[in-house]
């Protein structure tokens, strides 16, 4: 593999270079990596017929078949996780090590999905019916990716639309087009034509799929604002749809911690992918009485973090991965001496989109730094003294993706957990994600879940089937 590799699109079920190329910029230099196919109206409107045309066939494919290819598919990412795991550090920017946990992690989502139970469920059989719950695919689902976890993301919408009997086209994001449309090389011999699509975007697709009355279904994963675009357009047809939005996720971190011990967890889960993660810690309230220690101790870390080119074995934390993403905190660390203390980083940088781990003190909710996601490395310390004003403080947001408790008493800390207004909701972790156990918004962090049972439902209808005896 080198960087001159030759991009082929995945479009209804043949590859082509296509007939308009893009570039492609390495955060970490602002340099061309290279350049790769840019899907135009006519093969968006392309793919979309020939995924029409495949449904069917999928459909009706042998569920133990629909299996197989999943599990083919996972095998293809794992023996070529190398070469995906450098693409997604070229183009996204994260450390080579992040991008092995997208390469490890999407190979075992769909390996999840390909196992699932599909089997009706009787609802009632005695001597006047039997009545059935049946789940029918949808038809063709649009799967709409964000930049921030290319590869895995796409394999959580992937896993759940195939494996239900539906068509899927993956739009990856503008700027991180590259390991999806090598994923869509990697794995063209292995699904039947049209089955799969992957529509490289110059910026202009989001709006053909969505409202499109020949797709069914919108999967997508996003920023709320774009999120409601989604949902306004997906009206005219009632596609259905999955919204996976922003999160301002708050940690309540309990005076009865191990400091030392909580601390570099706390970090990690605020700053991991550059804080560029819908469910880091962003808003940290920390109790009164640790509140300086734990000041001092996070401060530490921020400052004695590597941030680098995500090539370099010894980064920690990569770039933001594009410019705009790159100005939009830059102006947030303007913002924040206005409403709070700078106590590590503060500095963004460049050639490449570099913002040092940033941490503010002595800050209130109330302004932008606090109430709006940062998606980026910046993050706020917040002090508390009264558990029931942490949880209403954390509370008071628009969003409600996830959110954590820290706590020597678990016990404890599940009461409180349970009171958080978030989809997740963790004690003495975060951000713990696994196929199994469901994840998504409550208020503006999104509509419906992914992972676990009722994330597969998502790409279902139901279908009663009663028999009268
Ligand atoms: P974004 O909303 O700008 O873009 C997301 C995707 O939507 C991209 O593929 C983009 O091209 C596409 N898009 C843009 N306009 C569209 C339109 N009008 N119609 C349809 N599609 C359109 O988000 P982003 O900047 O790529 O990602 C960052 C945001 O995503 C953050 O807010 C983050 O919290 C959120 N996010 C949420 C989750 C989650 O699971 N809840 C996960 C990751 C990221």
């Amino acid at each position: 593999m080198t960087q001159t590799h030759t991009f082929h699109a995945l479009v209804g079920g043949q590859l082509s270079t296509g007939s308009r190329q893009m570039p492609v910029i390495n955060p970490s230099s602002e340099e061309v990596i290279t350049h790769c196919p840019q899907a135009t109206s006519e093969e968006v409107e392309h793919a979309i017929r020939v995924a029409r045309e495949a449904w069917p066939g999928w459909r009706d494919t042998p569920l133990e078949q629909r299996r197989r290819v999943l599990h083919a598919i996972a095998d293809r990412i794992e023996a070529n996780a190398e070469e995906l795991q450098r693409w997604l550090t070229l183009e996204q920017g994260k450390p080579l090590a992040g991008a092995a946990v997208e390469t490890s992690q999407a190979p075992a989502i769909l390996r999840y999905f390909a196992e699932a139970d599909l089997s009706p469920r009787t609802l009632q059989d005695d001597e006047q019916q039997c009545a059935e719950l049946h789940r029918r695919p949808l038809g063709v689902v649009a799967a709409i990716v964000p930049w921030n976890f290319p590869l895995v993301m796409a394999c959580y919408k992937l896993g759940p639309a195939l494996i239900t009997g539906n068509v899927c086209l993956i739009k990856p994001s503008p700027t991180t087009p590259l390991a999806t449309l090598r994923l869509g090389e990697l794995i063209a011999d292995l699904v039947p034509p049209g089955v799969v699509s992957i529509l490289p975007d110059g910026g202009d697709i989001g709006p053909l799929l969505t409202g499109h009355p020949d797709i069914d279904k919108i999967s997508f994963t996003g920023s709320t604002t774009t999120g409601r675009s989604v949902m306004r357009a997906a009206a005219d047809n009632l596609q259905r749809i999955t919204l996976e939005l922003g999160g301002n996720d708050a940690a309540i971190v309990l005076d009865d911690v191990d400091v030392d011990a909580v601390a570099p967890q706390l970090f990690g889960l605020a700053f991991v992918n550059s804080g560029q993660v819908c469910m880091s810690i962003k808003r940290l309230y920390i109790q009164s009485g640790i509140y300086e220690r734990m000041c001092d101790a996070l401060a530490e870390l921020a400052r004695n973090a590597k941030v680098g080119d995500g090539l370099d074995p010894a980064t920690q934390f990569g770039p933001l991965q594009n410019r705009k993403q790159f100005e939009t905190v830059k102006r947030m660390l303007e913002l924040a001496p206005q409403h709070g203390r700078i106590i590590a980083g503060g500095r963004a940088y460049g050639p490449g989109y570099f913002v040092e781990p940033t941490l503010i003190r002595d800050i209130e909710e109330g302004n932008p730094v606090v109430d709006e996601e940062i998606f980026g490395p910046v993050r706020s310390l917040l002090r508390f003294d009264d558990v029931e004003d942490a949880i209403r403080r954390a509370n008071r947001s628009p969003y409600g993706l996830g959110s954590s408790v820290w706590t020597r008493d678990s016990a404890r800390g599940k009461q409180i957990a349970c009171r958080l207004e978030s989809g997740s909701a963790w004690v003495n972790q975060h951000f713990a994600m696994a196929p199994h156990i469901p994840f998504g918004g409550h208020k503006q962090s999104g509509i419906g879940v992914e992972f676990g049972e009722a994330g597969l439902n998502e790409y279902t209808a139901i279908q009663s089937v009663v028999v009268a005896k």
